[in-house]
């Protein structure tokens, strides 16, 4: 008789025998910093993560390395917002200060960085808005270039566009290249969806758009095939990781760009899906290690790295 049974009868053979197994190695940390100083300010939507002005995000970048997380991903929030979001790709913009700021301190630290409008752009659209309120692809291109650049001179290790907007990882590859950037590594959001699991992030990055929606750049939740042509297009543009976000509603997704592409695969845990799991767990609904096993679903389902506010709760729980 077949008895599968007998590899789970104790922990000793249910470690050996383990097929997936979650390392430290697999994590960036997402990092919101906000203007000021002496700020270390819970998000409501979001408990257990923060807003951060430089001083005060240097702190927990001391802990989070002390835990063994070795990266970080920086969102920004700035106080002016223009229609242009200048802000996004200022040398002295929020980002290029605490780039900055944490490399004079902490080199060894890896510092991915979003590449978008919508947190710098008083409309909270990812791109350039024409009059008719279209958000305009190929307008938007340059300025997603500038944003890249400005990173990268400040001295980002990786650089990850998440605004949907096509043609950008090739636009953003020439210009790094051009200017001696061919070393920095492009992360794109190649498959993101239009998604409700945003939620608590946009209130985290005070980047929820003034009118409509972001369903004419980001994926219909419906489509697969898309997702297939999203990442094959920013593999031919020059990425060197490919993203599916979010993750747990699409891990369909996830496993499906592995089998087809054999990329590095990112999976962004988003901001509602760890709020849902978070509130969950404060509510004694269901027990913590509810995190290990929905973190451990996305790398079983293909991801080799995994963006997550839970990153802190996962080097506590191998200590
Ligand atoms: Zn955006």
């Amino acid at each position: 008789m077949n008895r599968t049974r007998r590899l789970r009868r104790n922990p000793f053979i249910r470690d050996m025998v383990r097929e997936t197994k979650l390392s430290l190695d697999d994590f960036i940390y997402p990092l919101f910093i906000v203007e000021g100083e002496d700020i270390k300010r819970e998000i409501s939507s979001m408990r257990g993560v923060y807003h951060f002005s430089i001083d005060k995000v240097l702190d927990e970048i001391k802990e989070i390395m002390d835990l063994g997380i070795k990266s970080i991903i920086l969102f920004g929030i700035p106080n002016d917002k223009d229609s242009i979001g200048s802000e996004a790709y200022s040398s002295q913009g929020i980002i290029q200060r605490a780039i900055g700021e944490i490399k004079k301190k902490f080199p060894e630290i890896y510092i991915v960085t979003d590449v978008c409008m919508c947190e710098y752009t008083s409309h909270g659209h990812c791109g350039i808005v024409l009059d008719n309120g279209d958000v305009d692809n190929d307008k938007t291109l340059p300025y997603l270039g500038k944003i890249a650049l400005s990173h990268a001179e400040a001295g980002a290790d990786m650089v990850a566009p998440s605004d949907m907007m096509d043609g950008r990882v090739g636009y953003i590859r020439k210009i790094l290249d051009e200017n001696g950037f061919e070393m920095i590594p492009i992360m794109a959001y190649s498959a993101k969806y239009a998604s409700a699991f945003y939620g608590p992030f946009r209130e985290a990055a005070a980047s929820a758009p003034q009118w409509g929606d972001r369903r004419s750049y980001q994926m219909d939740p419906a489509n697969s095939n898309e997702a297939i042509r999203e990442v094959m297009y920013d593999i031919e543009e020059g990425a060197d990781i490919v993203m599916v976000k979010p993750a747990l509603s699409y891990l369909d997704i996830i496993r499906r760009v592995k089998d087809n592409f054999r990329m590095p695969i990112a999976a962004y845990n988003v901001s509602g899906e760890y709020s849902m799991i978070k509130n969950a767990i404060e509510n004694g609904i269901v027990g913590e290690e509810i995190i290990m096993e929905v973190l451990t679903s996305i790398k079983r389902a293909g991801a080799d790295i995994i963006i997550s506010y839970f990153a802190k709760d996962v080097a506590k729980s191998f200590k």
